[in-house]
């Protein structure tokens, strides 16, 4: 049995919408991950076994491992498809906002959206959600937006609804925020809709392949390079990976061949708190990414030195500047939050 976590009036409103609703627009952040292709995909799912037209929109491209999920050929690029995009979030009766909590994580869709009047509703676990939605369905506690976007399903009644393609896309988007079920992953309960997602025939042991296991060899050979220039800060259980511009060239980097590098000095024992610092192709700035276990807020690190935010144990940011220069300033974090950085029990 599943607590109840969303309160009833946000599923008894949404529930209203819905009903009256034709045309839903679902939107999800930048750079889209599993959650957010997960959740966004879940919903669309159900949406459409209920006869609405329905559009998913994200605002630029999602990793290739990604791409075998069932309905993701159907997602909008925003980036690519502009005026049509634009025509349907102008046009939706509702827009469901997706594992984002500030109109500034979609980028360029923001204004469109924004301007939209269609009825919008928030579906997030990131903390502190803005205002720029009627009904606020956040709960940072839930281990993923996926997760929310099943219990509403649920609530709502449509359980039976739920088809083996739509668990596959929230099973996918609550194994990848929780890293495979190692953080963020000990609520029972993740344990009793994962048994229900099972109960729709889904693989789970074949999403975990084609999530995790489809490395190219340029990814796997970058992944040993990167690893040999980390940098570890033994006083402060820390530790520091990089890539430049020209290391990506070198190694043919593509999009998301960098995806979950910054979990891995994690696995040094003592080190609770890591940094990737990678050099964007596009604009000149440096990409930064926390992580840490336990209680270390990477998310006050993130807003106090790298203009981002995030979660307690994930976390991100920009730099305007090189990355000897954003190293520089990972270290000044370092010195200030020393402190709080014990090693693992
Ligand atoms: P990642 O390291 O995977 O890019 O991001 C981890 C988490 O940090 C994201 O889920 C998001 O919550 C947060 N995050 C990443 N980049 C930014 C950023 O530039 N600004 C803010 N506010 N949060 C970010
Ligand atoms: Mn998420």
């Amino acid at each position: 049995m599943l607590t109840k976590v969303i309160e009833q009036t946000k599923i008894d409103h949404f529930t209203k919408w819905f009903e009256r609703a034709d045309k839903i627009v679902i939107v999800s952040h930048v750079s889209p991950d599993g959650d957010a292709i997960g959740s966004s995909l879940g919903l669309y799912h159900f949406l459409d076994s209920q006869d609405k037209t329905v559009n998913v929109i994200v605002p630029n491209a999602f990793p290739d491992f990604l791409k075998w999920m069932p309905g993701s050929k159907d997602i909008l690029l925003y980036d690519r498809y502009k005026d049509f995009a634009d025509k349907l979030i102008a046009e939706a009766d509702i827009i469901c906002c997706l594992d984002f909590n500030a109109l500034k994580r979609i980028e360029d869709m923001a204004d469109a959206v924004a301007a939209s009047p269609a009825r919008k509703v928030l579906i997030d676990h990131h903390l502190y959600p803005e205002d720029f939605c009627k009904i606020i369905i956040s709960y940072p506690k839930v281990s993923s937006t996926s997760e929310l976007v099943f219990r509403l399903i649920c609530r709502m009644g449509y359980f039976s609804d739920i088809s083996k393609e739509g668990a596959e896309c929230i099973y996918t988007g609550m194994m990848t925020d929780t890293g495979g079920f190692t953080y963020n992953s000990n609520n029972r309960e993740i344990y009793f809709i994962i048994s229900e997602l099972l109960s729709k025939d889904i693989d789970k042991d074949d999403i975990y392949r084609k999530v995790y296991n489809t490395y190219s060899e340029s990814r796997l050979r970058l992944m040993g390079y990167v690893l040999s220039n980390m940098v570890v800060y033994s006083d402060c259980n820390a530790a520091l990976i990089s890539l430049t511009k020209d290391e990506q060239n070198k190694f043919d980097y593509i999009k998301g061949d960098s995806e979950g590098f910054v979990n891995i000095p994690l696995s040094i024992k003592n080190v609770c708190f890591t940094c990737f610092l990678r050099e964007d192709t596009e604009r000149p700035m440096v990409k930064i990414s926390l992580r840490s276990v336990g209680t270390f807020p990477c998310n006050q690190v993130a807003a106090e030195f790298f203009n981002g935010g995030g979660h307690l144990n994930a976390s991100g940011g920009e730099f305007y500047g090189t990355i000897d220069e954003a190293k520089v300033v990972f270290e000044k974090a370092l010195e200030k939050y020393k402190f709080l950085l014990t090693a693992k029990d």
